[in-house]
């Protein structure tokens, strides 16, 4: 329909700047990209379902910014640089001031960091957003989740748990008391990282063939640290595990504020949608890399090869004590996930 094209003109189109000469983008049936010499392709997809991944009330710039930034946080994960993205959108009806504010979010995000838009497809029906990415990676360089090796330094690229604390904000399921625990600038920064992540592309692009493991941090510290103890485990074929010094994690000052009064550890450490990056790092490579990143990269544990994580206040080292998971994250959360996490 005549319709789709003119919003696809309108809206999409300037997105699709930036390509290499001889590259074709947007307005044919198909793109044409060139990988560079030397290098891989690395393609991640992730889709975005209103009422699932997002509220249905959501700002369309922030959840245009939140698609993109998601699968650029894969590739970051990838250790790959980004190079190009399509958009799948599917559309309940056509919402003139809704795709202007869509448009406007996915244009700052893709300015940012100079990816352009080379396609995709708009459709009718419940809002629905599917980003594919795509980024190089210079051959065999590419990041894997199953490198981690006993001994490595296990980091993260920033701080854990806002995006949970932001979303508990967001729906409501705070109490009055609560509430106050943060001031509004506090909450305000802490909504921020819930709906426009930062993906951690310049550490990623850094972390090619010097990092051991890594993963990007969308279900929660614990839970993707274990895919990456699994996945290493497996491809060792030994058993792996790690210890985390809770005295290590950073936290931010609305965490602090938060903390100031409860201490389970289960937002940092259990809430998703932070998009930093949990890596593990040899004793070299996290002393080149920390002085590369110093604001960047925070160690907070070790792999061992004990399986299963132990929690520490710090580490034994410094006097640290080992603590159980029900005193770190608290008898709700534990009786609801069950030990055998851990
Ligand atoms: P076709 O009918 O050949 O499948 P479409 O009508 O789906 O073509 O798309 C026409 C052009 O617009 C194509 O180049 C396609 O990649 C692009 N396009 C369609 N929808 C989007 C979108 N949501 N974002 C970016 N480009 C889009
Ligand atoms: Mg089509």
């Amino acid at each position: 329909m005549a319709e789709e094209f003119r919003l696809i003109d309108r809206y999409f189109k300037p997105l699709s700047v930036g390509l290499p000469s001889g590259d074709i983008g947007i307005g044919d049936d198909g793109a044409v990209l060139s990988v560079p010499a030397g290098h891989q392709l690395v393609v991640v997809t992730d889709t975005l379902v209103s009422g699932v991944h997002f509220p249905v009330d959501a700002q369309p710039s922030d959840i245009a910014w939140k698609a993109l930034a998601v699968n650029l946080s894969d590739l970051a994960a990838m250790a790959a640089k980004p190079a190009f993205f399509s958009l799948a959108l599917t559309l309940p009806h056509n919402d003139a001031a809704w795709l202007e504010a869509f448009a406007q979010g996915l244009q700052a995000i893709s300015r940012e960091y100079a990816i352009p838009l080379i396609g995709g497809d708009t459709t009718k029906g419940p809002l629905t957003i599917t980003v594919t990415a795509h980024g190089w990676v210079e051959q065999g360089k590419a990041l894997q989740r199953n490198g981690a090796q006993i001994g490595d330094v296990i980091c993260v690229s920033g701080c854990l748990g806002d995006a949970g604390l932001g979303l508990k904000h967001a729906l409501n399921q705070l109490n009055e008391t609560e509430q106050a625990r943060l001031t509004p600038g506090q909450w305000q920064s802490v909504l921020q990282v819930l709906h426009r992540p930062l993906p951690q592309l310049a550490l990623g692009a850094a972390l090619a063939g010097k990092a051991n493991a890594g993963i990007d941090i969308s279900d929660g510290l614990l839970a993707d640290l274990g895919h990456i103890l699994e996945s290493s485990g497996a491809h060792a074929q030994a058993e792996l595990g790690a210890e985390l010094y809770l005295s290590e994690l950073p936290l931010s000052q609305a965490m602090q504020a938060w903390f100031a009064e409860h201490v389970s550890w289960h937002l940092p450490l259990a809430a998703g949608d932070d998009y930093q990056l949990c890596l593990t790092l040899s004793e070299a490579a996290y002393a080149e890399l920390k002085a590369q990143f110093p604001d960047n990269l925070y160690g907070i544990g070790r792999i061992t090869s004990a399986a299963g994580i132990q929690f520490w206040d710090k580490p034994a080292a410094r006097g640290g004590r080992q603590m159980t998971p029900l005193e770190v994250l608290g008898a709700a959360y534990c009786h609801a996930n069950g030990y055998q996490h851990f």
